[in-house]
């Protein structure tokens, strides 16, 4: 499948992404996470993204394309993928249905996971992520604990709560949310791409997915 996943940051895009790769080897590609692990590992790409994302900005444009023309032609992505974070303004989007036309590649869906605002707020203070640039799974510490505090299941390293994930810098992600990336939902529904699922529970998100697509 290749679809997008829009949402505001804690609407689950990426657990619904895990989730959806499973079904047919579609890929995940989270540009958060690609971001993450440039500035873990020091790079150019990682020292320029790093302030930005502390302070809850976005990326430039320039940035982000520069990175998602050279993944969407990786191999692995013939299966289909997944587009979790990105495209998260219309520049963006403009330029990825100009790649998509050259890449000769068609979008199945556009899926706008639609939660709460006060659930959101409540479910990025209480999220932590491991640390490691290749595992990245996801916890919280009231709904899915780490079996040992502090420390990621999978793979034993330290899973710690981003420094984008403070009171303040969540606020200003959800505005910058409302402010730039909303208004893609209309973008995409002009195209007739957009399917909206309202919900909580990424099983019921999943199903309502699986359901659009016929599988
Ligand atoms: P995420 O893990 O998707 O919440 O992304 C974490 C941070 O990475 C965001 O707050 C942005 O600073 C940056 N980021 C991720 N994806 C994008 C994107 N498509 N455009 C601009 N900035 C991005």
């Amino acid at each position: 499948m290749k679809l997008i996943l829009l949402g505001a940051p804690g609407a689950g895009k990426g657990t619904v992404a895990k989730m959806l790769t499973k079904l047919d080897g579609s890929v995940q590609i989270s540009t958060g996470d690609i971001l993450r692990g440039a500035v873990q590992a020091g790079t150019d790409l990682g020292k320029e993204a790093e302030g930005y994302m502390n302070r809850g900005d976005l990326v430039p444009d320039s940035l982000i394309m520069g990175i998602m023309e050279g993944r969407l032609q990786e191999d692995d992505c013939k299966n289909g993928f997944l587009l979790d974070g990105f495209p998260r303004t219309i520049p963006q989007a403009e330029a990825l249905t100009e790649l998509l036309t050259k890449l000769g590649i068609s979008l199945d869906m556009v899926v706008n996971i639609d939660v709460p605002r006060d659930v959101i707020f409540d479910r990025l203070c209480t999220r932590r992520t491991c640390q490691n640039p290749e595992c990245q799974a996801i916890y919280n510490v009231k709904s899915n604990p780490t079996k040992v505090e502090g420390i990621c299941d999978k793979c034993g390293s330290p899973a710690i709560q981003r420094a984008d994930e403070t009171e303040e810098a969540i606020a200003h992600r959800l505005d910058t949310y409302n402010e730039k990336t909303a208004p893609l939902a209309g973008f995409y529904d002009e195209k007739g791409l957009l399917k909206t699922i309202t919900g909580t529970s990424s099983d019921l998100v999943v199903d309502g997915i699986k359901k659009e697509l016929g599988m």
